[in-house]
């Protein structure tokens, strides 16, 4: 075969093949491959094409800007051009992008690794946010972009229109917060904080993106009326006095000394910033300069990504733990000679399942190359060699109690189901006396291990039989320490219901949701009798919640703790008195929320309302009965102005509920 007919089919495959991973990464928000292995496929194709200019395409990813509209949402044509970077890999092409400039200034900036969206203010009030998508259509989601914190609703601005550009990200802490509850919930984890911000932003039910955490950097004025500045620096010194928070730290540099010197320090935080970055911007400061260097199909010529390369680092596995969560999930973790990766000592990873270990073939003595994901999670990239170990399986039985493990249909995780498990039971009563459950002051992970210890606890609702004795017998606890928490003990009798409910611990329902089912059902007894249907007018929950609500309820071991707990007297009902179902002084009215109520949340008033018997809505329609508005209010407001619906303040509401 000629060597062109030879590159001509090696371009196809590539071509598919980055079409595929760009699907997986943009739209289904899943990656297979991490960002490296993209980049790497993407350099090869771009110099397979620079060689044979025969086969290039207008088509080709190298000249698309990747992504598109889902139809999931609206789609909002972008009347500027939401471009991608031209990514560079070598400290080199960046001082070849110095030199293409001789003398000007630049600003280099972390570039966040997040979803990129555009936010438009008219007169001040965000009207409208998007998606990239592919840099011409993107996706409207308004709702979703209001839900985060970060992102003001009103700035401070004489601009009768602005367009800003920014990126939304999901702090760190936030992100492992999430895949731990997702984890421990048997739910599907994100890979990086990347994928978890996409995939929290681009969801149709807005109240998930508001629980996810999500913030944003803003790093660009895409368009202004009745203003003009000279420079980019000058334009996000602007959006910081609007009240934006601007791109973190950047740094105004002239000439190749300077600009790499900020990268290599932007380098050196890569570890410990709160975000993720994948690189440093390198950008014209002078807006003119700019002008005359123009834009490609995909990017603009007066900025470049510098991408670090990954830190990976060779290590040994010496051994899997396999631990049992409050779920009964079984999550192997490998234990390995520790290694210094991106600036902490890393000597545990999780190996999450058994299909992830079949895949790469890992096994105890193997050398393996680990690194951290996204920078901060440390996980096995590959085996590098084996060690002469045997292909390593998850064991059949529970390793606290010895009963057989499940796999469940749809789920990657085993499971013990057994409900007297030790370490579930471990779990679940450090569950359920934590703050957001029963909140029972000075009973933390190591007194409970030494009442199971003592046989003193077999279930949570043995925590309401324990004696001084039981307490003041333990390691440095004393007849004092006994009392206090004897109190403490006491105190978590008279919790609301939501409190308990939550402390069930039920598969997928945490705080809010059990605010939700509290606020819904009024009493445990109600709630028990509920059918999977009576769920459906609790907006804001899923179906599967409901599943696992009703399953839960159907078992004799919960019904026993209910049982037990009432018989020793922790209250069942809403305080405030029981609920009835669907009569309240607010039966047959839809309120929207929106804005910073004073003195409580949202999910607060959601609760509220849904006690009174009324329903909450996500978005305004003719059908929304009242708009209850705080401070920052934003679009929801403009619509309830053009349909006439009433705007109330939480005062009014309290005025409602007060009302004889
Ligand atoms: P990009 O992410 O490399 O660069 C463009 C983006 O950077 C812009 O959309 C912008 O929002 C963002 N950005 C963040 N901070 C910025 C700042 N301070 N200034 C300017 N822009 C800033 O380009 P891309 O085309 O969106 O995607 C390519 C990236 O996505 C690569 O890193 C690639 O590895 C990754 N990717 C990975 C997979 C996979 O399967 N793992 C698939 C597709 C793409």
């Amino acid at each position: 075969m000629q060597d062109t007919e030879k590159a001509a089919e090696k371009v196809k495959r590539l071509r598919s093949l980055i079409e595929y991973h760009s699907n997986l990464y943009y739209n289904a928000d899943a990656p297979e491959i991490e960002d490296d292995e993209y980049d790497a496929l993407m350099r090869e194709l771009k110099e397979l094409e620079a060689r044979y200019p025969e086969l290039r395409d207008d088509n080709s990813p190298t000249v698309k800007v990747g992504g598109a509209a889902s139809g999931k949402f609206a789609s909002v044509e972008h009347t500027v051009a939401m471009q991608s970077l031209r990514d560079v890999f070598s400290m080199e092409e960046v001082g070849q992008f110095c030199r293409d400039f001789p003398g000007a200034a630049f600003v280099v900036e972390k570039k966040i690794d997040g979803l990129s969206v555009s936010l438009e203010y008219t007169d001040g009030v965000l009207t409208r946010g998007s998606t990239r998508g592919d840099g011409r259509v993107g996706e409207d989601i308004t709702e979703n972009l209001l839900t985060i914190q970060s992102i003001p609703h009103t700035i401070r601005t004489d601009a009768k229109f602005l367009e800003v550009r920014g990126e939304v990200y999901m702090p760190r802490k936030t992100f492992a917060a999430l895949n731990l509850s997702q984890e421990e919930n048997g739910q599907k984890t994100f890979k990086n904080p990347r994928n978890a911000a996409a995939g929290s932003l681009r969801q149709k039910d807005a109240s998930i993106t508001a629980s996810r955490g999500l913030a944003v950097f803003v790093f660009n004025v895409q368009q202004v009326s009745g203003m003009a500045f000279e420079t980019h620096s000058q334009s996000l010194a602007y959006l910081a006095s609007c009240g934006f928070p601007v791109s973190p730290e950047f740094t105004v540099a002239t000439g190749y000394e300077e600009v790499a010197a900020a990268i290599e320090k932007i380098g050196g935080q890569r570890g410990t910033l709160e975000y993720d970055i994948d690189g440093a911007v390198v950008k014209l400061d002078s807006l003119s300069l700019r002008r005359s260097a123009g834009v490609t199909s995909k990017f603009p010529k007066w900025a470049v990504a510098f991408k670090y390369p990954p830190e990976q680092k060779e290590t040994v596995l010496r051994d899997i733990e396999v631990t049992v969560g409050r779920t009964g999930v079984l999550t192997p973790t490998g234990v390995f000679d520790p290694v210094l990766l991106a600036g902490t000592s890393v000597s545990r990873a999780s190996l999450h399942n058994q299909d992830y270990i079949t895949q790469k073939d890992i096994r105890i003595g193997d050398t393996v190359v680990l690194r951290k994901a996204g920078e901060i999670i440390p996980e096995v990239v590959s085996v590098a060699v084996h060690g002469g170990g045997e292909p390593y399986h998850l064991p059949e039985v529970c390793p606290s109690c010895g009963e057989r493990v499940f796999r469940l249909e749809d789920e990657a995780a085993l499971r013990c189901l057994n409900p007297d498990c030790p370490a579930q039971l471990l779990r679940n009563l450090i569950h359920f006396a934590s703050r957001d459950a029963m909140d029972i002051e000075g009973m933390g992970p190591a007194v409970i291990e030494q009442l199971i210890s003592a046989g003193r606890l077999h279930s949570p609702s043995d925590i309401y039989s324990l004696t001084e004795d039981d307490i003041a017998s333990l390691d440095r606890m004393g007849k004092k320490s006994a009392q206090n928490l004897l109190r403490a003990i006491e105190k978590s009798k008279g919790n609301d219901l939501y409190k308990l409910i939550c402390a069930l611990g039920i598969r997928h329902i945490g705080e809010s949701a059990s605010r939700l089912l509290a606020a819904r059902f009024g009493s445990m007894q109600k709630l028990m009798e509920a059918t999977a249907e009576s769920f459906a007018s609790i907006d804001g929950f899923g179906e599967v919640m409901a599943e696992a609500v009703v399953d839960f309820f159907s078992t004799t071991h919960a019904k026993e703790l209910i049982h037990r707990l009432a018989g020793s007297g922790v209250n069942m009902t809403t305080l405030g008195g029981e609920q009835r179902e669907s009569s309240g002084k607010l039966t047959g009215l839809t309120f929207v929320i929106t804005g910073t109520l004073e003195g409580m949340t949202r999910d607060e008033a959601k609760a509220l309302i849904l006690a009174n018997g009324g329903k909450a809505s996500g978005s305004v329609s003719k059908k929304t009965s009242f708009l209850l508005t705080g401070e920052n209010p934003g679009s929801k407001l403009t619509k309830a102005e053009e349909l006439g619906v009433r705007v109330i303040s939480l005062d009014e509401l309290n005025e409602m509920l007060a009302a004889e």
